[in-house]
């Protein structure tokens, strides 16, 4: 025989060896879950909820071979295959102990449970910031790292990249491979579409359909791969954010197939889609029906609504966020349909994180087109129904939609350029403006270049803007290298292969000499940009002022005790010439500027050329 088969032999013999124990102790325990799988000490909370799963555990009593360790309650609910145990561990230490179900004085089943140390200054952890800036990708869509794990047996769907709404195979191997494109681009930050197991027959890519909650899905890889993916990541100095859905799970989920309680979702007596008129919660004079159905009804067929004031599923889910923090950690957490839930639940999950990480940051997605709308979801908000959600920050949908418009319309009293100062004049309504991650496409929207006619023009001018005005900007892959959706506009195609991404890709455009000329023009100015202001802490911090509209063009200053920046966009199809003496508040201090984009010095700063849909961004020298 051969060494090499010595060794496969080898590899066997241990396997097996694996396997034996690992199968008797099933046999033995009877019990299929046990969640969260472990749990650390160390925490401000110092309770624990266990969701036990097994065939009639209910009918078990539970004691506990360890002193620091002790049973605040069991409590059973109406399916007699689930136990919930809540652990006081004020005084345990990390390590090991045992669970033991007792059916009288006999033992049935013993579950040794782990209590781990967490890691030194994890509660000081610092969120992503406005220093930041955000790249959205979905992975499946990304790049394909390994395509052995394209297709796993026994999973419900495999890979077909022809169809559009299909899995096209990108894993968390291919984002790996490519961080340091992200890195040089100078993007800081990484908001992955959701890893979690997706185990549906459709439209399974896009990840928003939960069929376990502590399972990164193995078509992307394995819990191991995601905590060492956040590794790399902050090895490089950047950072991760997590998408989590609390409002609904998939209807593959495990637990639909034998709830623990008919409440653990929202039933209906026939299908109920909800309304997606978030406004109803705010609204003051919606009525109980539309209230309801929005809340109550659910995503999709596909997406059954989680009823979270099931006591026992919010802890479910307030443990589940804190164990991925800490278990992978996690810089950030992006919350999917944030306002779709019942809104007291989502503020108790919130205060429930930033009580263990207080300088932690949290971004749920509140789709509503108006500030006053908006500002209600963010923490610290002066509500009249004295509401705060404890949701540090929100997406920036009111300056979304009037990026749609701006630059596709005619200047007038309040169209075009107009709308982004009207935008930033309602910021009185927010706790915290600075804190707005903001935007000008996602990937729930036609791609911005599509919306702007394909004018890498009007492209630069608003990403210019969220780089340059409050905010933590996020784009959205592909952005880039100006990716298109094409005449098909749906979901399938805004999600498109990152070209380069698979083997088989005629185009790679993670490199220059693999992008077309207008591609590198476009990488270069975003590459431009967000290198500049990885380190301008008067954009990150800085103060902001801006002066109304007039022919066209709009001119704003981020200023502090340090340093000022002077943004110019002028939004006519002409090349204009601006007289500045109306700016002199910022300007009498200064006689030049340095253009961040062409790198070159602006002798005079008394009148300012100014190119066709272009933006101007000078940082002002004495
Ligand atoms: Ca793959």
């Amino acid at each position: 025989m051969t060494p090499i088969l010595n060794r496969s032999m080898r590899r066997i013999l241990i396997l097996f060896l694996m396997i034996i124990p690992a199968f008797l102790h099933a046999q033995e325990t009877g019990i299929e879950r046990i969640e969260p799988p472990f749990w650390w000490t160390g925490f401000k909370n110092n309770r624990i909820q266990l969701m036990v799963y097994g065939k009639n555990i209910a009918s078990t009593q539970v004691k506990i071979d360890n002193v620091g360790v002790s049973v605040i309650k069991t409590e059973k609910v109406t399916n007699p295959n689930y136990l919930f145990i809540t652990l006081d561990i004020a005084t345990a230490r990390p390590g090991k102990f045992n669970i033991i179900f007792l059916k009288g004085k006999e033992k049935t089943v013993t579950y040794s449970y782990e209590l781990k140390a967490r890691k030194p200054g994890s509660s000081a952890r610092k969120g992503f910031n406005p220093s930041d800036v955000i790249y959205l990708l979905m992975p499946d869509r990304f790049a394909n790292g390994d395509t052995t794990n394209d297709n796993v047996p026994g999973m419900a769907e495999s890979v077909n990249r022809k169809f559009t709404d299909g899995r096209h195979g990108g894993d968390i191997r291919g984002i790996v491979q490519h961080l340091d494109y992200l890195r040089d681009l100078g993007i800081t930050t990484l908001w992955i579409t959701p890893l979690l197991e997706n185990d549906q027959p459709i439209y399974s890519y896009h990840g928003y359909s939960t069929t376990d909650y502590y399972k990164i899905d193995p078509r992307f890889g394995n819990n191991q791969d995601y905590i060492d993916l956040a590794e790399v990541i902050h090895h490089r100095g950047m950072k991760m954010i997590m998408d989590m859905i609390f409002n609904h799970c998939g209807s593959g989920h495990w637990w639909m197939k034998d709830l623990p309680s008919p409440d653990w979702i929202n039933e209906w007596p026939e299908f109920t889609r909800t309304s997606y008129r978030a406004g109803t919660v705010t609204d003051p004079y919606a009525s109980k029906h539309d209230s309801t159905i929005y809340v109550k009804g659910w995503f999709d067929k596909t997406m059954p609504d989680l009823n979270q004031h099931n006591p026992f599923l919010m802890t479910y889910l307030i443990q589940n966020s804190i164990w991925w923090v800490e278990y992978a950690g996690l810089d950030g957490i992006r919350q999917d349909t944030y306002a779709y839930p019942f809104k007291d639940m989502m503020a108790e999950w919130g205060k429930a994180i930033l009580t263990e990480y207080p300088d932690f940051n949290i971004v749920g997605e509140c789709w509503v087109n108006y500030p006053a709308t908006l500002a209600y979801w963010q923490k610290d908000s002066r509500n009249r129904d004295g509401y705060d959600s404890w949701l540090p920050a929100v997406f920036d949908f009111p300056l979304y939609d009037a990026l749609q418009k701006c630059f596709n319309e005619p200047e007038g009293w309040n169209t075009g350029i107009m709308r982004l100062y009207e935008i930033l004049s309602q910021d009185f309504s927010y706790s915290n403006p600075s804190n707005l991650v903001t935007f000008a496409d996602n990937h729930d929207v036609n791609r911005y270049f599509d919306t702007q006619g394909e004018d890498i023009r009007k492209m630069k001018m608003a990403m210019a803007f969220v780089l340059t005005a409050r905010g933590i900007p996020q784009i959205f892959y592909g952005t880039e290298i100006l990716l298109t959706t094409g005449d098909d506009k749906g979901h399938g195609n805004i999600r498109k292969d990152f070209p380069g991404g698979w083997y088989d890709n005629a185009q790679n455009a993670f490199t220059s000499a693999g992008r077309t000329p207008i591609e590198n023009d476009m990488f270069s100015y975003l590459k431009t940009l967000l290198n500049w202001r990885k380190t301008k802490e008067v954009i990150h911090t800085g103060k902001f002022r801006h002066f109304i509209p007039s022919d066209g063009i709009y001119t704003y200053f981020r200023y502090s005790a340090k340093e000022t920046v002077m943004v110019v966009m002028n939004n006519n199809d002409t090349e204009k010439t601006l007289e500045t003496s109306r700016f002199n508040e910022f300007l009498k201090d200064f006689s030049t500027g340095w253009d961040v984009i062409t790198g070159k010095p602006v002798a005079k700063l008394t009148r300012l050329t100014l190119p066709a849909k272009s933006t101007l961004i000078l940082e002002l020298k004495q």
